[in-house]
């Protein structure tokens, strides 16, 4: 039988990963529960995934909108395999006590703190260490992008230390109230940030300082990125590795594509659901060494990069896969790689 799967927040991750769920053979979409009769509600709906109150006393607002429920978070929970919580950050924490009672291994996302769960998650970085876990934790879309990056580089050459600069989208596109509108704020203005500390969650043992801003942009994060190298390959050796990696994309200089703007149409162009860009956007001739010094610029679809991690961390905890067999079934299912 099929993974029952149980989505609890159906926002901008949980509508991402619900669809995803559908499109993987091995697995069935319960339902998915939330908080109020929005647009989003009504999407779900259109798409026949069955919709389920997240808090019952707004159960009323759903009859009001003439939205038929299927029932509660905690029958729609129950009734699944695992449950992927993608409520806003601090919700699954609070949501943590529900899914123990019921006996149901629960994912979590990046906003929640690493000390909720038994371990944080990447499929390329640390995928075995979710096996059989009750609270897994699907690490932040710049720290997925960051995993990505460095597990190739530390198996092939060893990682002496990393630096990078995280230039970050003030919001989402939908995310009306969040800013800055004209500055550029370094955030947090304390350093080193808190990005590397999360690496850490899934590299222990990688030297990493991290440097954060946020820009009046909501398309993508951009991170600018250092890696001293244990070894010191041609900058074309180290391509070749990132060109081997479905989830990393090496943007050919012949495509003309000079940031998140362009980067978008791209997906649109090839027909990606909401302009998704589930990979790592590395600008091919960034790519550069300097003695053992790596250096790089790469963009990260902040919407949409842990998406496919979420799917292989549902297999992950109910080891229903090993690593490379979840990574390539997410990727063909989803049509990930460019
Ligand atoms: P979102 O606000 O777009 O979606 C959250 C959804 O949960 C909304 O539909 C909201 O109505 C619903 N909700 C609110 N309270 C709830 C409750 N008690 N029970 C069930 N549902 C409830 O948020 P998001 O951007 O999808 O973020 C979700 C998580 O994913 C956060 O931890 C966030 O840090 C993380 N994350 C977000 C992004 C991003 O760029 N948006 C990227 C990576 C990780």
């Amino acid at each position: 039988m099929s993974i029952q799967v149980a989505i609890n927040g159906y926002g901008t991750i949980g509508k991402r990963v619900a669809d995803a769920v559908t499109l993987q053979p091995d697995m069935e979409l319960v339902g998915v529960a939330k908080t109020s009769p929005n647009h989003e509600a009504e999407l779900a709906v259109e798409k026949g995934y069955p919709l389920y109150a997240a808090v019952e006393e707004r159960i009323e607002l759903f009859e009001d909108a003439g939205i038929d429920l299927a029932g509660t978070v905690e029958e729609l929970v129950s009734a699944a395999d695992i449950v992927v919580d993608a409520t806003p950050s601090g919700i699954g924490a609070e949501n943590k006590s529900m899914y123990d009672d019921l006996d149901t291994p629960a994912l979590y996302q990046g906003g929640e703190d690493a000390d909720l769960v038994d371990t944080s998650f990447n499929a390329r970085g640390n995928f075995e260490a979710a096996e059989g876990a009750d609270h897994v934790r699907v690490v932040s879309c710049n720290t997925t992008g960051l995993s990505r990056l460095l597990a190739p580089l530390e198996e092939e050459y060893g990682i002496e230390k990393a630096r990078v600069t995280l230039v970050r989208r003030g919001g989402d596109p939908a995310q009306s109230g969040r800013g800055p509108i004209n500055d550029i704020l370094p955030n947090p203005v304390s350093l080193p940030s808190h990005h590397g500390p999360d690496v850490n969650t899934i590299f222990p043992d990688i030297d990493i300082d991290t440097l954060g801003l946020k820009v009046p942009a909501t398309l993508m994060h951009t991170h600018s990125v250092n890696v001293t190298l244990e070894s010191t390959p041609t900058a074309d050796e180290v391509r070749d590795v990132l060109d081997e990696q479905r989830r990393t994309f090496l943007i050919p200089e012949e495509h003309d594509i000079d940031g998140a703007g362009k980067l978008k149409e791209f997906a649109m162009d090839r027909g990606r659901p909401r302009a998704d860009i589930w990979e790592n956007c590395i600008w091919s001739e960034s790519a550069s060494m300097e003695g053992n010094d790596l250096y790089l610029f790469q963009a990260i679809h902040q919407e949409s990069d842990v998406v496919p991690e979420n799917v292989d961390a549902i297999r992950a905890v109910l080891s229903t896969a090993d690593a490379s067999d979840s990574i390539v079934r997410t990727n063909e299912a989803m049509g990930v790689g460019f």
